[in-house]
């Protein structure tokens, strides 16, 4: 036997003693480990794949609390397919990849220095977070007021339904970044290209709409090779302001990290809605920092699904979807988790570094209920009727809303 899987089928088969010296968990260990609860049922003696079971601690031996069929709710960047261009890539986990996921499909795009996301349009709303690097985004409004921005790893965008724009990476490595459009069944290979409309019309009509000679259009590039090309990095940013052009009076760009976060004992949380960025009328998002042991507090949102994405860390997500029903799913950084409408959360920061998330929601406002406050803002002996809890848990509830809990 193979010492990896030798160690693990011991792991396995030792059950809780096991389990319960192994104290908390991390997915960065050799062997895939028990989750610090009883387990029940036994070794695992047939074919296995023990990188992944080691990625889902709680899938392999879920918390007795679990119970129950819920949708799949976590899907890997690093298992959808790459599409390559001269000037990046991309990969995109949508509705086809994660089933569950009506309400926001996710695109993952690098651009290299220079190279650039062909102008386009799509008919979906589109809100982007920078990952890293830097790049030049560029849009035009309904009223012909151009907009042209630079922006670095922590900025956002949102170009609303129908807004032409383009996105190019600078020096000195270009840029990466999260896109979320506000349908879970967008398909970033399906957007109006520029070059593809070119393609599809005859040249006369282009002369005639343009006031050229029709053979002026003789050499037009195939829309195959553009979508993401390689392209020269751009001067200086006040250098391509439109001379003659009118500005956009909108700002299609947001720094979220430039907003002073919510700071709790745990972490931080940082919310941008349409209150704060007015243009992003159908993506609200919070960014949430979670240190380790810390967990997202007991809440469900009451306005719509929750898309999330996995900056950096490991945590785990308990969801609580009625009728008995619930499951614990593991993440990591370039992960996808889901939560569907109104269903209770929390998430808990397994690992030893910092968890970093986004809460994305197809909304025009960030809206949470908190299970703790609920409570604490309901009569206490209407409260104590259905728990049958102790006077020091009633004490212990909170009319303030805490986010981030520690258990300290
Ligand atoms: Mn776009
Ligand atoms: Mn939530």
């Amino acid at each position: 036997m193979h010492s990896l899987s030798r160690r693990h089928f011991m792991a396995f088969a030792a059950g809780g003693t096991v389990a319960l010296a192994a104290g908390r968990v991390h997915a960065h260990d050799a062997t895939v480990q028990a989750h610090p609860y009883p387990t029940r049922g036994g070794s695992d003696p047939g074919p296995r794949d023990p990188i992944r079971e080691r990625e889902n601690p709680d899938l392999v031996n879920p918390p007795p609390t679990d119970s129950g069929t819920l949708p799949n709710l976590r899907f890997s960047f690093s298992d959808a397919h790459v599409r390559k261009g001269t000037g990046g890539w991309t990969r995109q986990v949508t509705q086809r990849e994660l089933g569950v996921s009506t309400t926001i499909a996710g695109v993952d795009m690098r651009l290299n220095a220079g190279g650039i996301r062909e102008l386009h349009w799509h008919k979906e709303g589109e809100w982007s977070y920078m990952l890293y690097g830097k790049a030049r985004i560029t849009a035009l409004d309904a009223d012909g007021g151009w907009f042209i921005d630079d922006v670095g790893v922590g900025d956002l965008w949102y170009f609303p339904p129908g807004v032409p724009h383009s996105i190019q990476g600078l020096g000195p490595d270009g840029c990466e970044f999260l896109l979320a459009f506000d349908d879970g069944n967008f398909d970033e290979d399906s957007t109006f290209l520029l070059s593809d409309w070119f393609k599809h019309l005859p040249p006369e009509i282009l002369a005639k709409n343009f006031g050229v000679p029709a053979a002026t259009f003789a050499t037009l590039p195939a829309p195959e090779e553009e979508y993401i090309f390689a392209g020269n990095v751009p001067g200086a940013l006040a250098a391509d302001a439109i001379r003659g052009g009118k500005k956009s009076a909108r700002v299609f760009s947001h720094r979220m990290m430039a907003q002073k976060p919510i700071t709790l004992a745990g972490g931080t949380v940082r919310i941008t809605d349409a209150s704060t960025f007015p243009i992003s009328k159908t993506i609200a998002a919070a960014l949430v920092e979670l240190q380790p042991g810390a967990m997202r507090e007991l809440h469900w949102h009451p306005n719509n699904d929750e898309w999330q994405y996995y900056l950096e860390g490991e945590g785990r997500m308990g969801v609580f979807a009625a009728s008995g029903q619930a499951r614990t799913f593991d993440y990591r950084a370039g992960d996808v988790g889901y939560v569907p409408f109104a269903m209770g959360h929390y998430i808990e920061n397994t690992g030893t570094t910092p968890l970093r998330f986004l809460e994305l929601f197809k909304s025009d406002r960030y809206a949470d209920i908190s299970l703790n406050q609920w409570l604490a803002n309901t009569p206490p002996a209407l409260v104590e009727q259905h728990l049958h809890l102790d006077q020091t848990f009633m004490q212990a509830l909170n009319k303030t809303k805490t986010p981030i809990v520690t258990g300290d």
